[in-house]
């Protein structure tokens, strides 16, 4: 079995403020512990699936794992790409708006 690596694109690369925390490129590759083929097909089978159940019902899926809204929800707050659809991350913005 190969190596398995991460590639990462940094979106703010240039800004003063990722050079002062040590980001000095574009991109990185990371290795990780390898995972294997089979439960990554199985993940993305799963999500694809929801997806399309979500697009021809109108019904948006159950809220992500904690692992896949990074912990604290950082990615449902400032960057999933679907949080203006999302009953979780509205939830979350509602929270916050009660609370300010
Ligand atoms: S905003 Fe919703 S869809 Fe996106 S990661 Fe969070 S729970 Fe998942």
């Amino acid at each position: 079995m190969g190596r398995m690596v991460v590639q990462l694109l940094v979106r703010d690369a240039g800004l003063e403020v990722a050079s002062r925390r040590g980001i000095d490129r574009g991109g990185y590759l990371i290795e990780i512990n390898r995972i294997s083929d089979r439960w990554i097909e199985r993940y993305f089978k799963l999500k694809s699936r929801r997806l399309f159940e979500a697009l021809w019902t109108g019904r948006i899926p159950g809220t992500c794992r904690s692992n896949e809204r990074w912990q604290g929800d950082r990615k449902c707050r400032d960057f999933c790409e679907v949080r203006g659809a999302c009953d979780y991350a509205q939830s979350l913005k509602a929270k916050e708006w009660e609370a300010a």
